[in-house]
């Protein structure tokens, strides 16, 4: 491969934390969790975090931390990975998907009020890309139509817009540590919220509704616990945190390295007709998470094939979750339904992008995308 899609920097102190936890007598969730739990809040400012084993799962346990549950609805975007409204109905509600803008491919914050019904319950936004949705007028939505809102952070570690970081306008926010993630523990997840009661019940249902964790179990005498509620097994535990206690010192270096080759990118592709790159929204600092040209839909999968060719690591992000075949059977999507998503869907190639690409490898993709515009005419 000549340049990757994504390729992982974690080095040997990385690898020595690990090895710590593997020489300790603590392997699941305990002291290690904990401290991550507890900077991975202070890094957003906001008072609660709890580590668990994805970010399905996250969305999962905090929809149902703020009651949504079966007959209830929630608004979210199709322009996302199957994960997001998989939640929904893994909880026996379903989600109302509202189309996207054009621009930028977040959910269109001003199409939301007209998709609200009683059954609606909460909203679910997805920062995509790493750009986030206008937090401070879905949340003046939401407090007027008395919904919550649960925030889709795959993507937003390192997001800001008008001043506002995840987890801050939201009642709840959610966290992927899968291996491309931008902070990544190979698997992971993790739900951070400015409510103690959706903490407590995230906290409660990670790990089966027992009273309590194995750490306070085993540390000092043994302790009888309780089950009090039917939850999931579904913890973060120490192997992994002690990855991401490694990485989080390093978060805004490998930022500034991903949008050097951001900004290497947009540069090329503003002298390349055919190649639209996704708008971005003023007083915003994008995670950089993926780096997404939108071409002519009709050449896009040409253009795709030939990449991989090349030797380019390249991914789709994403092709509209209603016209999957799960969706379509179950909901009877059809095309035309979300026009925006569909056309983003239908005309995405996401690049490489990682902090340790360098200069002269964004410049082969680019090189190599002017190519394949050039062959597929
Ligand atoms: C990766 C991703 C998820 C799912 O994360 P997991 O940790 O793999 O469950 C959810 N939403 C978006 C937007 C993602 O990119």
């Amino acid at each position: 491969m000549k340049v990757p899609f994504y390729r992982h920097d974690l080095g040997e102190a990385d690898k020595a934390a690990v090895a710590e936890v593997l020489d300790s007598l603590f392997l699941t969730t305990g002291p290690r969790t904990r401290a991550f739990e507890e900077q991975f809040a202070a890094l957003f400012g906001v008072s609660h975090c709890v580590g668990v084993s994805s970010c399905t799962t996250a969305l999962t346990l905090a929809l149902h931390a703020l009651g949504v549950g079966r007959g209830d609805e929630v608004i979210t975007t199709p322009m996302t990975f199957i994960a997001t409204s998989n939640a929904v109905l893994h909880l026996g509600a379903t989600p109302v998907f509202v189309d996207v803008e054009p621009d930028t491919g977040n959910l269109d914050v001003g199409k939301v009020g007209a998709a609200i019904t009683e059954r609606t319950r909460a909203v679910l936004p997805v920062h995509l890309y790493g750009q986030m949705v206008d937090m401070r007028s879905l949340r003046d939505l939401a407090d007027e139509r008395g919904l919550a809102i649960v925030e889709d952070c795959a993507h937003a570690v390192e997001s800001s817009r008008d001043g506002v970081r995840p987890g801050q306008l939201s009642d709840a926010a959610c966290f992927s540590f899968y291996a491309t993630k931008n902070l990544t523990s190979g698997e992971g997840g993790a739900v951070i919220s400015q409510r103690e009661d959706v903490a407590e019940s995230v906290r409660l249902h990670r790990n089966h509704g027992m009273s309590k964790s194995a750490y306070e179990r085993y540390t000092g005498t043994y302790q009888h616990w309780d089950m009090i509620a039917l939850g999931h097994k579904a913890n973060l535990f120490d192997l992994q945190a002690a990855l991401l206690l490694s990485q989080l010192p390093h978060i805004t270096e490998r930022l500034e390295r991903r949008q050097r080759a951001a900004a290497r990118y947009d540069a090329a592709f503003r002298g390349i007709a055919g190649v639209e790159v996704v708008a971005e929204r003023a007083n915003s600092q994008l995670a950089r998470h993926l780096y997404t040209i939108w071409v002519d839909p009709q050449r896009r999968d040409e253009i795709l094939t030939g990449l991989q060719g090349a030797e380019i690591g390249v991914a789709v992000n994403y092709r509209a979750v209603h016209l999957l075949s799960y969706y379509r059977e179950r909901f009877g999507f059809v095309p035309g339904a979300f026009p925006e998503a569909e056309r983003i869907g239908d005309s995405t190639i996401s690049l490489p992008m990682f902090p340790a690409i360098d200069d002269d490898e964004v410049d082969r993709v680019v090189e190599a995308v002017a190519e394949q515009l050039v062959l597929a005419h």
